[in-house]
């Protein structure tokens, strides 16, 4: 692949793609892998729905990826799911169903990739759950040590029973998610381990891949992308693959992005909505959606230039919002996510409400994570099952005849 290159979004400087760098060094910009985008068609792809189909818009060396067969994720139609939210048509894009049950696996096969191709021995992340339960997977599967630092107590048990079972070493510290990343990007330039959060823009190449599987899967591009934003990573890098298939010729249209932020983790449509150049970070952000319980998002000049460009839309939506999202998306359609995921389905809802969508829309929505990542909360807002002695009177007292 020719041409390959980190450019600077700041500056436009442009670094060898062998640097190992996580911002410019000049101005401090995020970084943006650039390549010459193929001309190709369709039919010249090769291989099954995935990640690695998409091989001639991955600008990497490596012949043999550390790959676990990530995407190829579902895309379900959920007619009840747009008739509760007032819009034509809902699809959801069922990121639980990647290897660790989430999303961050498309970043991570190409992430963990080009770590073995620098030469990396060790390699790291701050996350609030899901980037550490990928990371520490694709780091065993390519016989990496892995270090792990999480916000003490605020990350869901089924995230951090991957991490644990995997191998990773895992810190805790006492602090929020954007303090465990500052850390963690001080760490790695200290000890020369490979970060990979998603600043680093490698991971964004994987990423960009949902686009692709949704412009194959609907068999055109949709109206709307509705996406849930925490740090900002996954909005930029799928913005960036719906450029990429209209520059390869592949398709005709963009599709206009949806932003979803949790009420109280919201500082990009904040940003939005004041109409600024500058993102004011929340000093505390809360919200029980604890993958989008982010403040200072690194990548919000990203997300928000996908939003701007696609005359895309931005909104919050609170946590009973969410929660009474994620049992609708559960009960109607049998798809089941955690929490944030909800959000891209409550934001839609929300904009059909508010006019922004009309009842002709049709919109994706990227449900982020499984169901089964944050089953304390999942109790929480269910109760627990009733419990009763073993006999058959008192079964079908409660059961009652379904004749
Ligand atoms: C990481 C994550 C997000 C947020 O993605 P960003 O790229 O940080 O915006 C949303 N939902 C789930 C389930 C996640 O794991
Ligand atoms: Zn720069």
């Amino acid at each position: 692949m020719s041409d390959v290159k980190l450019r600077c979004l700041g500056c436009g400087s442009t670094y060898g793609s062998d640097e190992v760098i996580y911002s410019c060094p000049k101005c401090g910009g995020l970084l943006e892998v650039s390549y010459e985008i193929p001309e190709i068609s369709l039919k010249e792809l090769s291989g099954a729905l995935g990640v690695w189909r998409y091989r001639s818009f991955l600008p990497i060396r490596s012949k043999v990826p550390v790959t676990l067969d990530e995407g190829g994720t579902p895309l379900y139609s959920c007619p009840k799911l747009a008739k509760w939210a007032r819009v034509k048509a809902l699809y959801i894009k069922y990121e639980g169903a990647n290897p660790t049950g989430s999303f961050k696996d498309r970043g991570m096969t190409l992430g963990v990739t080009k770590a073995v191709e620098l030469g990396s021995k060790a390699v790291a992340c701050a996350s609030t759950g899901n980037t550490s339960a990928s990371l520490s997977a694709y780091a065993a599967r390519a016989g990496l040590v892995c270090y792990v630092i999480l916000p003490a107590g605020k990350v869901a048990m089924g995230k951090l029973a991957q991490a644990l079972m995997h191998g990773a070493k895992v810190i805790s510290v006492k602090g929020n998610f954007d303090e465990a990343l500052n850390l963690v990007m001080g760490l790695s330039i200290k000890m020369g381990i490979y970060l990979l959060n998603s600043i680093n823009p490698w991971r964004l190449e994987g990423q960009k891949t949902l686009a692709f599987e949704v412009v194959e899967q609907l068999g055109r591009v949709p109206e709307f992308l509705s996406v849930p934003m925490g740090n900002c990573g996954n909005i930029s890098a799928i913005w960036k693959g719906f450029k990429e298939f209209k520059e390869s010729g592949i398709s005709e249209e963009l599709p206009r992005m949806y932003g979803v932020q949790a009420a109280g983790a919201s500082p990009v449509v904040k940003m939005l909505r004041d109409g600024s150049e500058k993102l004011t970070p929340v000093v505390q952000p809360e919200t029980l959606a604890t993958a989008i319980r982010i403040g200072n998002p690194v990548n919000w000049p990203k997300a928000v230039d996908a939003i701007r460009s696609s005359n895309g839309l931005f909104d919050t939506v609170t946590d009973e919002e969410i929660i009474s999202a994620q049992r609708l998306i559960a009960c109607l359609e049998g798809i089941g996510v955690e929490p944030a995921s909800a959000a891209a389905v409550a934001g839609v809802k929300k904009a059909a409400e508010n006019g922004k969508m009309s009842a002709d829309s049709e919109v994706v929505c990227v449900c982020t994570g499984h169901l089964l990542k944050d089953p304390e909360e999942v109790i929480s807002v269910c109760g627990r099952p009733v419990e009763i002695p073993a006999d058959l009177n008192r079964i079908s007292e409660i059961v009652g005849d379904q004749k």
